[in-house]
């Protein structure tokens, strides 16, 4: 059985997407693909990041062992994980589980849209220009989307913010799941971003706050 290389597993709050502030087991995977200027997970990306092994039978027992029914796959980029479909088989096999996975916007999924249970969502990143990682973008995944999926851009200022303005509206985004525009913690606030969503009339666009960087110290791991 395929075994996962896991760095932190935990319970907290839910702190982005449609589930906010709701509960959810975190299991959070080593490895990511893109270098995003403003990472504040650096540390599990790394070559020499430390890990457990667990296997699709472990985490799914963790999963339930702790009682909780939202599961939040992250990273990393939990979709490099070899073996991540069968886990996303076999979590959303248990149809009181509600699995999210936070994905980086640049790992084609449209197979996996076609493939996993309507349990299984897919929170999709797509990182502006800020990021210095715009070029690794797959936009294809933006074809597939669900209704249960949820387009996440994460941005650092005004050009980000146009940046965003202008996929939501090719891709028509926002008629096809929740978008969410999410700061980069420290570099625009809350207020600059809700004052291009009025200047700009962004109807059906929600802003999110990472809402366990109020909670707790921003750079605090296992939250
Ligand atoms: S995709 Fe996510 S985990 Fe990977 S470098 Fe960017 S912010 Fe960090």
């Amino acid at each position: 059985m395929t075994e996962f290389k896991v760095v932190e597993k935990f319970i907290s709050i839910n702190g982005e997407a449609v589930r906010a502030g709701e509960l959810s087991v975190f299991i959070r995977f080593k490895g990511c693909n893109l270098r995003c200027n403003y990472c504040d997970t650096l540390w599990a990306c790394e070559d020499g990041a430390e890990y457990s092994l667990m296997n699709t039978e472990d985490i799914y027992e963790y999963i339930k062992a702790s009682g909780i029914k939202n599961v939040t796959l992250t990273g990393g980029e939990p979709m490099l994980q070899e073996g991540i479909g069968e886990l996303l088989q076999r979590l959303g096999s248990d149809t009181d589980l509600r699995i999210e996975v936070e994905t980086n916007g640049a790992v084609p999924l449209t197979d996996y849209y076609r493939s996993v249970p309507d349990n299984v969502s897919f929170t999709v990143d797509y990182k502006c220009t800020g990021s210095g990682m715009e070029k690794a973008m797959y936009l294809p995944n933006f074809e597939g989307l669900r209704s249960i999926d949820t387009v996440k851009f994460v941005v650092s200022d005004i050009i980000d913010l146009d940046k965003a303005a202008e996929v939501i509206e090719k891709y028509r985004l926002s008629e096809k799941c929740p978008v969410y525009l999410s700061a980069v913690f420290g570099r625009i606030t809350p207020e600059e971003i809700v004052e291009y969503m009025k200047d700009n009339k962004l109807n059906d666009i929600r802003l999110q706050l990472q809402m366990h960087k109020y909670i707790w110290p921003p750079e605090m791991k296992g939250v």
